[in-house]
């Protein structure tokens, strides 16, 4: 690291290193570039991390999420239950393909869609049940897939924030009908652009090939109607060498979390469930007071914030009313975070003396206000 302790830290530092720089020219020199080995290599590279299972790429973790709801059949007329407290694409990708988003309310602890509020949201129209592993913590997926399979109901889990997360050892991507991950800059790993979705449904996994590709396996024997989602050679070059430091990332990402826990008194500390292993997409604390005057005081201390998310996606103007006002949702604890959440940098190459500023800047936010 270049840095000098006194550069500001950004909330987040992506990686593109020699050995990215090297792999993304290695397959731009061999003159094919488009979806090919890498992206098959990728995909079962991937596999690893989430229980063996069959892996599609793609151009982005909003197309992963649209793909899968699209391959699983999901349309008008059809309810899909997601939290309001993610970032919109989870919702998008819902309204993409003509269904509707039935907003729940999320547990204060984990951040994470709540098991009852899903169970009081199920109707007779509901096809889906969207979690969304935020921050970097899964979901309660051993509540969350009792209450679904009992009910009939398929589970797409939105792990976009969560690379290598697990919940009593079971990796995120391997507990729903498939798990859809993101590969853009910020988040764990990344392919510059990208996304995957996971499935150990072999038929939903061909339609899903069927689907990136114009509906082709074979050049012009289109056999249904598709998209063109494909992931680039390029992307997935990238993407395997971000992989193979995956698992080193995330211990530094916990390693800088234990850091932060053991040091932070001014705001509370994000909690982490029993059994979970959260992978500090974000390290999100909650601020008492006023928030915008402690991002300030961090800010002059050179310390970078971000508050994911200020407004919950039922508040955002396409998911308004007919009247231009939210729905009859009743989301108490998302209204809550959506005012207390405040992101602090956890990224892996934070060195010891950055730690010890954020730590000590945010405990100054307490004298800030
Ligand atoms: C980033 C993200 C997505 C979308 O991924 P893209 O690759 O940016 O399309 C979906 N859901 C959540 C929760 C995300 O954080």
């Amino acid at each position: 690291m270049t840095n000098s302790s006194q550069d500001p830290i950004p909330p987040a530092r992506p990686v593109i290193g020699e050995r990215e720089i090297e792999a993304a020219v290695r397959v731009l020199r061999s003159g094919m570039v488009v979806q090919g080995p890498e992206v098959a290599a990728f995909e079962q590279e991937f596999a690893e991390i989430v229980d063996g299972r069959h892996c599609v790429a793609v151009n982005s973790g909003t197309s992963a999420l649209q793909l899968t709801l699209l391959g699983m059949g999901i349309g008008p007329g059809d309810e899909v239950i997601v939290p309001s407290f993610s970032f919109a694409a989870s919702a998008n990708a819902i309204r993409l393909v003509g269904a509707s988003p039935v907003f729940a309310d999320i547990e204060p602890a984990s951040f994470c869609i709540d098991p009852d509020a899903i169970a009081a949201a199920i109707t007779p129209r509901t096809a889906a049940v969207m979690p969304v592993h935020l921050y970097g913590q899964p979901a309660a997926m051993d509540r969350i897939m009792e209450l679904a399979q009992r009910h009939g109901i398929a589970v797409v889990e939105d792990a976009a924030q969560a690379h290598g997360a697990a919940l009593h050892g079971k990796p995120v991507g391997a507990f729903g009908l498939a798990g859809c991950f993101s590969f853009y800059p910020t988040k764990n790993m990344h392919s510059l652009e990208g996304g995957m979705i996971t499935t150990a449904d072999a038929g939903l996994a061909r339609t899903l090939r069927l689907l990136r590709n114009q509906g082709m396996e074979q050049r012009y024997a289109n056999e249904i109607v598709g998209a063109n989602m494909r992931l680039t050679d390029v992307a997935a070059a990238i993407g395997r060498v971000q992989l193979t430091q995956l698992a080193g990332w995330t211990e530094q990402r916990r390693a800088n979390a234990k850091v932060l826990d053991s040091r932070i008194t001014a705001c509370t500390v994000p909690p982490v469930a029993d059994g979970a292993q959260h992978v500090y997409h974000q390290y999100t604390v909650r601020v008492r007071g006023d928030r915008d005057a402690a991002q300030a005081h961090l800010k002059a201390q050179g310390v970078g914030s971000a508050v994911y998310y200020p407004t919950p996606i039922h508040r955002l103007k396409p998911y308004l009313g007919a009247d231009g006002r939210p729905g009859p949702w009743d989301l108490p604890e998302t209204e809550r975070a959506a005012a207390e959440v405040l992101s602090l940098p956890v990224f892996p190459t934070l060195t010891p003396a950055e730690l010890d500023r954020i730590a000590e800047a945010t405990n100054g936010t307490a004298g800030a206000r």
